[in-house]
């Protein structure tokens, strides 16, 4: 099989990097790929968006915000991207029905889907457990967890048609080690870890699909900003530095990595 001559090229494949910061994507990285972002209208998810564009991907954005969507579309159009797609849906209120229109879309506009970087995420309230209220728990779980879980399982029959496909869950610190006051959030984290496990080794064998999960870090953005109020801003990197963890995890470099749980930042 040949290969491009990256740092992480060696003997054996697939080479993963000591530390994923350190990656160096090709230009060309994710060339013919079309990959749906979730939550790319601001924060991480949209400089992700706007990264797998520069490097060659046909990008699905995705979140509630129109305006801001529009914006990341033209913003990768006038850095001479591929044409995006712009897909506005509520991950809190959308149905099963919803999801599977969006994978009839996704199979009339492009084919084939190629990566799935399931990035939207709510922080919801940061309290002792017994002090969130009930509805505001469920709607955690049902962003952070039980859409990740309706969106891959509609998606996952393009994502199969694909020679090379990735699925990337987003996690937290919190999501692999929970602490306290962190509530309903760090709950749904390791519940997404869970899904990312049983997924990887259900499709282990059968597929060449590779299902990883990534920590960002703390990373300046409104989530982080909500979260941490007492905390100086300028002390987290902004979306924009995190990015090549991203690009090496969608990209032909992890090709045969499965299973895993990274983190963006060392
Ligand atoms: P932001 O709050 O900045 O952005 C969140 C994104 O998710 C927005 O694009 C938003 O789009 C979308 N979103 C939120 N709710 C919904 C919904 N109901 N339906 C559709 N889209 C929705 O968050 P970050 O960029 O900071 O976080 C991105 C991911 O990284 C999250 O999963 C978060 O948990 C994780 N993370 C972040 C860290 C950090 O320090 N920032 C640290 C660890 C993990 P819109 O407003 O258009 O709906």
């Amino acid at each position: 099989m040949s290969r491009r001559n990256s740092p992480w090229s060696g003997l054996h494949e697939p080479c993963r990097p000591l530390n994923l910061a350190d990656y160096h994507a090709p230009a060309n990285l994710l060339e013919g790929r079309t990959i749906l972002v979730t939550g790319s209208s601001e924060g991480i998810g949209r400089a992700v968006a706007l990264s797998f564009a520069a490097h060659g991907a046909t990008v699905i954005l995705h979140g509630r915000n129109r305006e801001r969507l529009e914006s990341a579309y033209d913003e990768i159009v006038a850095a001479g991207g591929n044409e995006p797609a712009i897909v506005v849906n509520d991950l809190k209120t959308a149905t099963w029905e919803d999801y599977l229109a969006l994978q009839e879309s996704i199979t009339a506009e492009f084919g084939h889907l190629d990566g799935l970087l399931h990035n939207a995420g709510i922080l919801g309230r940061r309290s002792p457990v017994v002090d969130i209220p009930p509805k505001e728990w469920m709607e955690v779980m049902q962003v952070n967890v039980n859409a990740a879980f309706l969106l891959t399982k509609a998606l996952l029959p393009l994502l199969q048609q694909s020679e090379d496909a990735s699925i990337l869950f987003t996690s937290s610190g919190v999501g692999r080690k929970p602490r306290a006051f962190w509530g309903s959030y760090a709950v749904s984290k390791c519940a997404t870890e869970g899904l990312m496990q049983l997924l990887a080794d259900e499709l282990d064998t059968v597929s060449p699909i590779r299902v990883n999960s990534i920590n960002p870090g703390a990373t300046n953005t409104a989530m982080r900003r909500a979260a941490c109020p007492g905390e100086d801003p300028s002390t987290n990197p902004p979306p924009a530095a995190i990015l090549p963890a991203y690009l090496y995890l969608m990209g032909p470099d992890s090709r045969g990595i499965t299973g895993k749980a990274f983190d963006a930042q060392p």
